[in-house]
């Protein structure tokens, strides 16, 4: 592709914080263009999640995790709707297998409410019997507003309404290093087949997910707080036509780290059940799934979904978390920062996108809208 020489905005990274960043600003703006070493776009962690609209439940009221989660996910259900992109809004359960977790259950009943997820529940075990006559739990919240959606679709669509409004997405193109220039920055990227090239942009948005640190610190933003961590999520397929027993997704209550949500039940739209993902720290991209996990799935699900069997579990994907958070470490939340402060303005960062930023994409595409357009009316 022929990269203009100079552009208004280059954005890296057509995951769907990119793309909808991407789409957001080309409402306003004309000179975008989107830089990917992939092939296409939503190649990575975008296309390996569990394609959950989540609530905004288990994040702390005032965090970035919360606030765009709740809004994103508002957006997202409009979004669909507008744009015939398929979708549910299944409902989902959060179960309490025993009485010893009724208490961390209510506690968290009560957070979901703080954040301003009104519609929640609590089930008694007869009410739940009532709507999931298949899972075997004490209590449960009952949040009707999850659901699921076709995040390819959904990415497609965004990708459409950017092209048609004069954006441009490079792919096979990866972005190799930057510099700080008089008005802008210095974009040095690399095409597969062309070779290098340079050219400059006023804005630079960071969007590039599991490498997201790597790229703030090609211009000197190196930080402790910004070092990213990956956390592998696997998944197995639940066989044997099995996902006829839930109506909902079904989850059980999170550990107190939140590194993840613990091993849980989707539904898809085709139909399919899966379970996952679980949450390992990892040094390297590697999306084999060990098999041998198989016996620890099954375990962490049998008290509540007794109708599931051993041999109906099949490895399937993975995927793997950008998480600010490291092992044993407390919840961060997403950074989403102008670095005028370090000397940068104009350069736009997102780092540790991790859950629930597909859901959040939406209003994180707003958030970094009124940067752009903050700065460029305090340079006027
Ligand atoms: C296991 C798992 C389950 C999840 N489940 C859910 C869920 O159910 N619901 C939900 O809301 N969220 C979920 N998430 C979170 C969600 O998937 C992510 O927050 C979201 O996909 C992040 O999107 P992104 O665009 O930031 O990253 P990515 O999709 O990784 O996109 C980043 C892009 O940047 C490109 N890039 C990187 N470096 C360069 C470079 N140097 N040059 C050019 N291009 C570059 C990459 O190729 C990539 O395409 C889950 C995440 C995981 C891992």
């Amino acid at each position: 592709m022929q990269i203009m020489e100079k552009v208004d905005i280059a954005i890296i990274g057509a995951g769907v914080i990119g793309l909808s960043v991407a789409q957001e600003l080309s409402k306003a703006f004309k000179e975008i263009i989107a830089i990917e070493k992939n092939t296409s776009f939503g190649q990575e962690t975008s296309s390996r999640n569990s394609e959950v609209i989540h609530a905004g439940i288990y994040y702390p009221a005032d965090s970035l995790k919360t606030k765009t989660c709740i809004e994103g996910r508002q957006l997202l259900y409009e979004f669909c709707s507008q744009n015939n992109i398929p979708h549910k809004k299944t409902g989902k359960l959060i179960v309490a297998i025993d009485k010893n977790e009724v208490g961390d259950l209510e506690d968290l009943l009560k957070k979901g409410l703080e954040n301003g997820v009104k519609d929640l529940r609590f089930l008694s075990k007869n009410e739940i019997k009532t709507l999931e006559a298949h899972i075997e739990a004490e209590a449960a919240i009952h949040s009707p507003s999850t659901g699921i959606l076709d995040t390819h679709s959904f990415m497609k669509n965004l990708v459409f309404q950017f092209e048609n409004c004069g954006g441009q997405i490079a792919y096979n193109t990866e972005l190799i290093g930057l510099n700080k220039i008089k008005d802008g920055f210095e974009v040095s990227v690399e095409d597969k087949r062309e070779g290098v090239f340079k050219f400059s942009s006023r804005i630079l948005i960071n969007c590039a997910g599991l490498n997201s640190d790597k790229v703030a610190g090609m211009l000197g933003l190196i930080k402790d707080e910004y070092k990213l961590k990956m956390c592998k999520g696997d998944y197995f397929r639940v066989h044997n036509n099995k996902a006829k027993f839930i109506n909902r997704l079904i989850y059980p209550v999170p550990k107190e780290d939140r590194r993840g949500l613990g091993i849980h039940a989707t539904l898809d739209l085709a139909g399919g059940l899966r379970l996952g993902p679980d949450d390992e720290y990892v040094d390297k991209i590697v999306y084999d799934i060990d098999g041998s996990k198989k016996k620890i799935f099954y375990e962490s699900v049998s008290a509540f979904l007794p109708f599931i069997q051993l041999d109906d579990l099949a490895p399937d994907t993975s995927g793997i978390r950008p998480k600010l958070q490291g092992p044993k470490e407390g919840l961060r939340d997403f950074i989403i920062q102008d670095e005028a402060p370090n000397g940068l303005s104009g350069f736009i960062n997102l780092i540790g996108i991790e859950s629930p930023g597909f859901t959040s994409a939406l209003s994180i595409a707003r958030i970094v809208d009124r940067m752009v357009k903050d700065f460029l009316k305090n340079k006027t």
